[in-house]
């Protein structure tokens, strides 16, 4: 079983402002029309010290956005480039959301307060700085998904509709508005140094190292490791650390996130910003989530070759205050730390015992081929070889028959669900409800069923291969 997030009290610690001149721009929310409370996180109130708060004191912060006590007097939109799709594009940043807050949670690590569809910033562009409550929607039911898998993601903390009219092109419209806060340790991007990187902004570039260093700490690199010491390549173990296993995690939640841009890409290994994404219906390689990826570039096979790339972005950014050789070592660490964490990953997800990342990674390509064979909806697969409804079929089952079951995992069995999967069908089935008759109900069903799902699994296994 998976224990509930730890309750702590209220620690307010806006770290940001030491380097808030050259990382951000003071900007205002918009003022809405209306502020309606849709989704409060009951799990995640309670571990920043923010439970305690009455329904209208929680839209004041979330909705209108006064400051919490002893925060950020005044949100801050954060300045980042990023590659999309592979283009250098230097004119983005925050141009819908804000860092609203930052506090502490009863680990001590540092956490934000992030908004999406809070209004217009000076990098909003053409656009209208809002978000649409359909794409809030989404991100709920992404981010409770993901985290049931027992992938390291953010947290939807907050959804309250604003009451306007947007216009999408890939929504009917005019459709309903919302502004959605998310809890997300930072909101550092690869980005944000390939900013710095590209204005030559070498000493805030090394400032910003020392602060990602600081408030995101991790553990120091391999024995090995050339130049290990050195706070950029330290930096860089560290993230590719983390990024090898979400990638990893992606692949084993069957999960495609659409836009793996690096100014999606958070320093701490924490995946977020939900738009296009999607589960897989059936196992595809090639398999896209976003319309207007119309190359495959992060289709689900090809997305930890994206994340790797995007790694060796930030070894780029580095480049200006580090030893080539030291970030090439520490980018070279990707692959074995992906595979190692895939077979991690895929024991655990099955409830088996692992017999070594060799014999793991054939029974996980074996999977695949069997799901894809016996045209079955990865996370039903999924299930039924934990739980042991099915051994599987094929050259799948005579590989599973040589692996033990983990027992701690067993008594999971009596806890088991209905299936619980993200289909397309179902996410829309989810939004039509809300959107035709403002019912929520098949929303609040669904995320209290993902929370069982989620307890069930019991928590991820440590990433694999890092070092100490
Ligand atoms: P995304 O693809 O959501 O990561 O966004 C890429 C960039 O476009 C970021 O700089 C966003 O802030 C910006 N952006 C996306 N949608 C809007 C919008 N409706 N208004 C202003 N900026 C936006
Ligand atoms: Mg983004």
């Amino acid at each position: 079983m998976r224990s509930l997030p730890q309750a702590a009290p209220y620690r307010p610690d806006p770290q940001i402002q030491a380097i808030a001149d050259w990382i951000g721009d003071p900007v205002d929310a918009a003022g809405f029309p209306k502020a309606q409370l849709r989704f409060r996180n009951d799990r995640y109130d309670r571990t920043v010290g923010l439970a305690e708060l009455s329904d209208e004191q929680w839209v004041q912060h979330f909705g209108r956005f006064d400051p919490l006590p002893d925060n950020l007097p005044r949100p801050l939109a954060l300045r980042y480039h990023g590659h999309q799709f592979r283009t250098y594009n230097p004119q983005i940043g925050d141009g819908r959301g804000f860092l609203y807050a930052q506090l502490r949670d009863g680990d001590n690590r540092l956490l934000d307060l992030g908004t999406k569809g809070s209004g217009q910033t000076p990098h909003s562009r053409d656009g209208d700085g809002r978000l649409t409550l359909k794409g809030a929607v989404r991100e709920i039911l992404a981010t409770e998904m993901l985290e049931a898998q027992g992938v390291n993601t953010s947290k939807t903390f907050s959804v309250i509709e604003t009451g306007e009219e947007l216009w999408r092109s890939d929504e009917p419209s005019p459709t309903r508005s919302a502004v959605m806060v998310r809890l997300s340790h930072g909101h550092i991007r690869i980005g944000s140094f390939q900013r710095l990187a590209s204005l030559g902004e070498k000493d805030n570039l090394a400032a910003l190292v020392d602060y990602a260093l600081a408030q995101y700490p991790g553990p120091t690199p391999p024995d090995d490791a050339p130049a290990r010491d050195e706070p950029a390549i330290m930096l860089l173990h560290q993230v590719v650390e983390r990024l090898a296993d979400l990638a990893a995690s992606y692949m084993v939640a069957g999960f495609v996130h659409g836009v793996l841009n690096t100014d999606n890409m958070n320093i701490s290994g924490e995946s977020f910003d939900y738009g296009p994404w999607r589960w897989l219906p059936a196992w595809e390689g090639g398999f896209t989530a976003a319309y207007f990826d119309q190359q495959g570039l992060y289709c689900f096979g090809r997305q930890p070759e994206a994340i790797h790339w995007n790694c060796a972005q930030l070894a780029n950014a580095l480049l200006p205050i580090a030893d080539k050789g030291a970030l090439v070592a520490a980018l070279n660490r990707f692959s074995d730390l992906y595979h190692d964490n895939l077979a991690r990953r895929m024991c655990w997800r099955l409830g088996i015992i692992s017999q070594g990342p060799d014999a793991d990674l054939n029974l996980f390509k074996a999977m695949g081929e069997s799901i894809a064979g016996a045209k079955a909806v990865p996370e039903e697969f999924f299930d039924s070889i934990r739980y042991r409804t099915s051994a599987g079929s094929g050259e799948f089952a005579d590989l599973l028959g040589s692996y033990d079951r983990d027992e701690t995992q067993a008594a999971d069995s009596t806890a088991r669900q209905e299936t619980q999967s993200m289909l397309i069908e179902e996410v829309e089935s989810i939004w039509d409800a809300i959107a035709e008759q403002d019912d929520w109900k098949p929303l609040t069903d669904k995320i209290a069923a993902l929370r069982e799902k989620g307890d069930a699994l019991g928590p991820a296994p440590e990433p694999a291969g890092l070092s100490g």
